[in-house]
């Protein structure tokens, strides 16, 4: 079924009138992608979408992109501006003069933020990440189907890098492998997209990227790694061993292991976000390892691969069906390895589901 971009508009348009906004005006982002189904590049020249709180939306777009947003959004009304023209006029003009509240998007260049400013002096401008978190939080049925294929073939790449002999190649080297095989399973990956692989003591760092140390046995290797399906992220984690592992890393594997279990097990309808992170947290603390676990248990998905909501401590809001996000527990213990295991889960009417299906069980590479 093709996304409904129209229904999530006038949905943008009642919680505008909730909230008293007058405005929303967006740059090219994953907010855009959301209601207009427009995935274009944040560049200088302004692409921007005004939604009136009542009326009809319109596209104020580069002359040299008009075809294209209107090719990807054909319900919406286009005002194209050439290079000698000023956009901003085309705002003010749609805007209107007099003292709006206007939301504009969180990634919104400074630059344009100001000059909104300046051009519309009486507008009051705010953030609208509170509102399209609002409107994104919890996931079609289409959304979760996207993440669900991202997901299950981002486990197969995990089954294909366990087999695989990795002692003797780098974490780049790991990094390009992964990308291969996630391009191969047809999701989008390029280098600069997430893809952690931290060997050794670089395991102890929960945002270690990739370096050229060589995996050697006796290393413990995290691999955190996704691609995308159809817009919509994976986000795996698991953590190998290259040859027999020690009593202790066992003994932290197992801990993990086990917090990510019960975590997992915590989540359902109505229970708050903070409530998972300390389920996560006690059992990690009641295994003596408390100190070491020195991240968030985890993190939307959706169009954007970090985004609300936040399984954090401090966040009392009420998971509910139809929320996606990560649970990833982590132990790390510095200069020596770390341990991490995430899976991207959803929140459903009898609880929840994993979309991940890799196996937990401790891996021994070669
Ligand atoms: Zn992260
Ligand atoms: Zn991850
Ligand atoms: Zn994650």
């Amino acid at each position: 079924m093709p996304l409904d971009y129209a229904r999530r508009r006038r949905n943008a348009q009642s919680e505008m009138e909730r909230r008293g906004i007058d405005h929303l005006i967006l740059s090219p982002s994953a907010d855009l992608v959301y209601l207009a189904g427009y995935n274009a590049l944040n560049f200088e020249r302004p692409t921007l979408l005004v939604l009136p709180r009542a009326g009809t939306p319109f596209f104020v777009v580069p002359q040299l992109e008009a075809d294209k947003a209107r090719a990807s959004s054909p319900d919406l009304e286009v005002r194209a501006w050439s290079d000698t023209d000023d956009p901003w006029t085309i705002v003010r003009a749609g805007v209107g003069a007099g003292p709006r509240r206007i939301a504009v998007a969180d990634v919104m260049r400074a630059s344009f933020v100001l000059t909104l400013q300046r051009v519309l002096p009486e507008a009051s401008l705010q953030p609208a990440g509170a509102l399209m978190a609002h409107l994104r939080r919890r996931k079609e049925p289409e959304e979760v189907a996207a993440l669900r294929e991202a997901a299950r073939r981002t486990d197969v790449v995990f089954d294909q890098l366990r087999a695989e002999a990795l002692a003797g190649l780098t974490e780049i080297d790991v990094a390009d492998l992964i990308g291969r095989h996630l391009r191969a399973a047809g999701l989008a990956w390029k280098w600069s997209y997430i893809c952690s692989v931290a060997s050794g003591e670089h395991s102890a760092s929960p945002h270690h990227t990739l370096s050229d140390r060589v995996l050697r046995p006796g290393d413990a290797v995290c691999v955190d790694f996704g691609g995308t399906y159809a817009n919509y992220p994976s986000d795996l984690t698991r953590t190998l061993h290259i040859g027999p592992p020690s009593d202790e890393f066992r003994r932290v594997y197992d801990v993990v292991r086990d917090a990510q279990d019960r975590a997992f097990r915590a989540v359902r309808a109505g229970i708050a976000a903070e409530e998972i992170d300390r389920v996560a947290r006690e059992a990690i603390a009641s295994a003596g390892y408390g100190p070491f676990f020195i991240h968030r248990t985890g993190h939307g998905l959706g169009l954007e691969i970090h985004e609300p909501p936040y399984i954090v401590g401090g966040n009392g809001e009420a998971l509910s069906e139809g929320m996606v996000f990560s649970v990833e527990p982590g132990v790390y213990l510095p200069g020596r390895f770390g341990v991490r295991i995430e899976d991207t889960v959803v929140v459903t009417d009898r609880g929840a589901e994993r979309l991940n299906g890799a196996t937990h069980e401790l891996c021994v590479a070669r």
